[in-house]
C-alpha cells in the first residue's frame, strides 16, 4: 500500500500560480495571484489532498485497513477520502450528516461507487461525533480502523498544508484562503516567510469559534495571522445573486471556475476589501485556490455558467 501511496503521489500536478488581471486590481495598485490547488488533481480536491497526505501515511503505517470519516451530503473531504481509498485499496466508511434521502447527491454518488459504506447519522448524534479528536478516539472503533475528524482537522493535517506554502517562491505581503475547520490557515501560518501575513475568510456564520481552533492547532502561538468573519452570506453553503454574479463575472473575466461555498466568498470578500483600500497601494496578495469545483454540482446556478 506504501507503493500505491507513491503511486498515488506520481499521479499530481503542480500547482501553478496565476495572476489575476483585471483593471480594477490595477486602478489599486494591487497584485493578486491564485495559487491553483484546483489544478492538483482531476478528482481529489486540493486542500483535502494536502490535509490528507500525513494523516494517510499515518494510517499506513499502523496497518490500518479501514478509514472511517464524517461530513455533509456535499463534502469534499469524504469525496477525496473515497476515492483515495479505492486507489489504496482500503474500505472506506462515511458518516454522513442528516437523513437519508431518496436519491444521493453526485457527491455521494460517487463515493459509493468508489467503495465507500456511507451510513446515515442524526444531526445531534453528527454533532456529538465532533469531540472525537484522535484516530483512535471514536467508540466502538474496528481494531484495524483509523479515524479522521470532520474535515481531517488533525494535527498531521498541517504538514501538508506547509508544504503548499513552501512551494511559493514569489514574495508577498498576503497570503489568503478560505476556512472551514481552519485547519489549512493552520497549516498555513506555520510556514509563511516571516514578513508575510495570513489571512482567513470564514465560511461559515458566526465562526469566532475559529480563533480558539486554530490557535489550537498550532504547535506554538503565532501572530502572523487574521480572520475575515464577514463575507459568510448568511451561513455555510448558503449564497445570494450577488454571489453567484460575482463568480459568474470572474469566470468569464480569468477563465478560472470558483464554488460558492469557499472559494467564491474568498474573492468576494477579497474584491471587497481592495475597492475599500485595506490593502496598502503595491501589495502583492496571493489567494489559494483550494479546489472543490465537485461540490458546483450542488448549485445549479453555477454549472450553468461553465465554460
Ligand atoms: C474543506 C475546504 C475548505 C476549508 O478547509 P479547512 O481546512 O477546513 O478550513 C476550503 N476550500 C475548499 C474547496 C474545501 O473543500
Amino acid at each position: 500500500m506504501q507503493q500505491e501511496l507513491i503511486n498515488l503521489e506520481q499521479s499530481f500536478q503542480d500547482s501553478i500560480l496565476t495572476k489575476i488581471n483585471d483593471p480594477l486590481l490595477d486602478q489599486h495598485q494591487i497584485e493578486l495571484w491564485l495559487k491553483r490547488d484546483d489544478l492538483l488533481h482531476p478528482v481529489i480536491s486540493g486542500n483535502k489532498w494536502r490535509k490528507l497526505k500525513y494523516l494517510l501515511k499515518h494510517a499506513l503505517s499502523l496497518d490500518s485497513h479501514t478509514l472511517i470519516s464524517m461530513g455533509g451530503v456535499y463534502s469534499n473531504h469524504l469525496h477525496a477520502l473515497a476515492y483515495v481509498g479505492q486507489t489504496l485499496q482500503l474500505q472506506t466508511i462515511g458518516l454522513i450528516r442528516g437523513d437519508q434521502t431518496h436519491a444521493l447527491t453526485p457527491t455521494l454518488q460517487d463515493a459509493s461507487d468508489w467503495g465507500m459504506i456511507l451510513k446515515f447519522v442524526s444531526r445531534t448524534d453528527y454533532r456529538l461525533l465532533r469531540k472525537y479528536q484522535n484516530w483512535h478516539d471514536l467508540p466502538d472503533l474496528p481494531p484495524d480502523a483509523y479515524w479522521l475528524t470532520e474535515g481531517g482537522a488533525q494535527t498531521l493535517a498541517l504538514q501538508g498544508v506547509a508544504e503548499l506554502a513552501s512551494e511559493i517562491s514569489l514574495p508577498y505581503d498576503w497570503l489568503c484562503a478560505p476556512c472551514g475547520t481552519g485547519t489549512t490557515l493552520a497549516g498555513l501560518i506555520t510556514a509563511v516567510p516571516g514578513h508575510s501575513r495570513v489571512l482567513g475568510f470564514a465560511a461559515l456564520k458566526n465562526a469566532g469559534f475559529l480563533y480558539k481552533d486554530i490557535a489550537g492547532l498550532l504547535p506554538e502561538p503565532c501572530h502572523n495571522w487574521e480572520l475575515n468573519l464577514d463575507y459568510h452570506f448568511g451561513g455555510f453553503a448558503q449564497t445570494s445573486p450577488e454571489l453567484f454574479c460575482f463568480i459568474g463575472q470572474f469566470q468569464n473575466q480569468t477563465g478560472i471556475s470558483l464554488e460558492p461555498v469557499y472559494t467564491g466568498k474568498m474573492l468576494y470578500g477579497l474584491y471587497d476589501l481592495i475597492k475599500k483600500r485595506t490593502f496598502k497601494p503595491g501589495q502583492r496578495i496571493i489567494a489559494i485556490h483550494t479546489g472543490g469545483l465537485q461540490g458546483n454540482r450542488g448549485f445549479p446556478q453555477c454549472t450553468d455558467n461553465h465554460d
